[in-house]
């Protein structure tokens, strides 16, 4: 359901006519020549377009509202090989609604000590044109990002190839759609927020749906379906015994699938990409949707529980970031702790943790649950397995959204957990639990996040910049009077920055 094959960037080289038409058919080139070499890297996950040089005012304001208007182009990346003159990109970049990148490099690596001469320096001339071009991102104060380096640099490719990912997040949420099964937990703040304003800051739209309706596509499913699914399940999963054909909980397996049907088709009618339930509304539904959220979550779905659509929206923004990544992307809850040497956490939820982050094959088990009243549901239970980390939070503020971003190490569980029905994620934050749980808690941060093996803080920081939305950041650098300063300088700025 995720797919990078019709998304482009288009690379935009900005130039003048001063310098006669065989400059301007070098400098074109040389743009072609770069576009392409991004376009096969394999750290740049969509296709890099080559754009005409840009040599008016006329053709850059043309080139930007084609940018606005193009479905597949996720942001522009821009370059100026020559001298281009600022004032000509006015026009165009205020009006420009897609990223861009301002990716400040030079055309050839090496500077030809012995043979440089005056037509070599007035080729390549980025290191004060693009400086010309900056300035008026700066007059204009609009959010770009800056990438510095050759463009044959592997570091650089790597940095332009995490804008990217978070320009396709953002080329996302334009169109995202949430679809919400009964309201928010009650009494709970965390997951309550304007949805409204995520819409209008955001873009993503929530949409609140009956659970009757759910009910009545699951309804519709039929027993051939069904059979079809748990037969992929025994292929999938190490089911449990009283789950497997003919054991006594077989008839739970296959309501299961039934759910996981009736939800998928649900969410294909309504176009919705991501969703949120709650346990306290599950009315016409035998069970609590477990295996069928996880299996949806792997799919690239987004999900928040308990009526989390925030969550939802972002765990579906970093499945879209960390799309053909090694390591995967859930919804997640610090759960318990393990307080002794330093702290560990462990992370769960009830049901809904996504294999994607599954160390080895995950388990069918069936086991109660102690609230909602329901029928017992069919999960999978896995442990996470080991490395890096981002375990991520956006709350709403009410003048704002934050998202709070925290560097974590997954670690072995130190014993075998044989009594614990859930999949299950234990990690050590940076710098360690003590600070990292200090400014997470000062900072308003959720107990419901979006857990990534995929996605280092770099894409988050780009997503946020992107999302016009306050990131923080909790690494192996934070300290807490340093923290708590940056939340009173943010409050002032945001404050500001907001307007009326
Ligand atoms: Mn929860």
């Amino acid at each position: 359901m995720i797919d990078f094959a019709n998304l482009e960037a288009w690379f935009v080289t900005g130039s003048q006519h001063l310098y006669g038409p065989e400059t301007l058919k070098k400098v074109e080139e040389h743009s072609t020549t770069i576009a392409r070499a991004l376009s096969a890297s394999s750290v740049v996950p969509v296709k890099v377009v080559a754009k005409h040089v840009m040599t008016s005012d006329e053709s850059i304001l043309q080139l930007c509202l084609d940018a606005n208007s193009s479905k597949n182009c996720i942001g522009l990346i821009t370059w100026m090989h020559t001298f281009s003159p600022a004032r000509m990109w006015i026009a165009g970049l205020r009006l420009l609604n897609k990223p861009f990148l301002h990716l400040h490099t030079q055309f050839s690596e090496e500077l030809p000590w012995s043979t440089i001469d005056m037509d070599f320096m007035n080729l390549h001339q980025s290191a004060h044109g693009d400086r010309e071009f900056g300035f008026i991102g700066a007059r204009l104060r609009l959010k770009r990002k800056i990438i510095v380096g050759s463009w044959q640099d592997d570091r650089v490719q790597g940095e332009i190839g995490v804008w990217m990912r978070a320009a396709c997040a953002r080329h996302d949420a334009q169109v995202l759609k949430v679809a919400r099964f009964g309201d928010n937990m009650r009494n709970v703040a965390v997951t309550e927020g304007d949805k409204l304003d995520a819409q209008i800051r955001l873009c993503y739209s929530v949409n609140g749906f009956g659970v009757g309706d759910l009910k009545q596509r699951v309804q519709q499913v039929t027993d051939a379906q069904v059979q079809r699914l748990a037969a992929e399940y025994d292929e999938a999963y190490a089911v449990a015994e009283p789950l497997r054909a003919g054991g006594s909980r077989r008839p739970a397996l296959f309501e299961a699938a039934r759910i996981e049907l009736g939800l998928r088709y649900f969410l294909e009618d309504t176009g919705s990409q991501a969703f949120t339930d709650t346990f306290e509304d599950l009315h016409g539904l035998a069970q609590l949707p477990g295996i069928a959220v996880q299996r949806l979550m792997a799919d690239g779905y987004g999900f928040g529980a308990e009526g989390d659509w925030k969550t939802a929206a972002l765990v579906r923004a970093m499945k879209i970031m960390g799309h053909g990544l090694q390591g995967g992307t859930s919804f997640m809850e610090d759960y318990t702790y393990d307080l002794r040497d330093g702290g560990r956490v462990l992370g769960a939820h009830m049901l809904e943790v996504c294999p994607s982050i599954a160390e080895g094959k995950p388990s069918a088990e069936i086991h109660p649950l102690s609230i909602g009243g329901k029928d017992d549901p069919v999960r999978l239970v896995f442990t996470a397995s080991c490395g890096s980390a981002v375990n991520t939070s956006i709350v709403d503020l009410g003048s704002r959204f934050r998202l709070i971003v925290n560097q974590v190490n997954l670690v072995r569980p130190e014993q075998p957990l044989p009594k614990l029905p859930v999949a299950r994620a234990i990690w050590i934050p940076e710098p360690n639990l003590k600070i990292a749980a200090t400014s997470w808690i000062m900072a308003g941060g959720s107990h419901h996040t979006a857990l990534s093996r995929a996605l280092t803080c770099e894409y988050l920081q780009d997503f946020a910049e992107l999302a016009g939305m306050e990131c923080l950041l909790i690494d192996h650098k934070t300290n807490v009077a340093d923290f708590v300063k940056e939340l009173r300088w943010n409050d002032v700025y945001y404050h500001l920055a907001n307007g009326l």
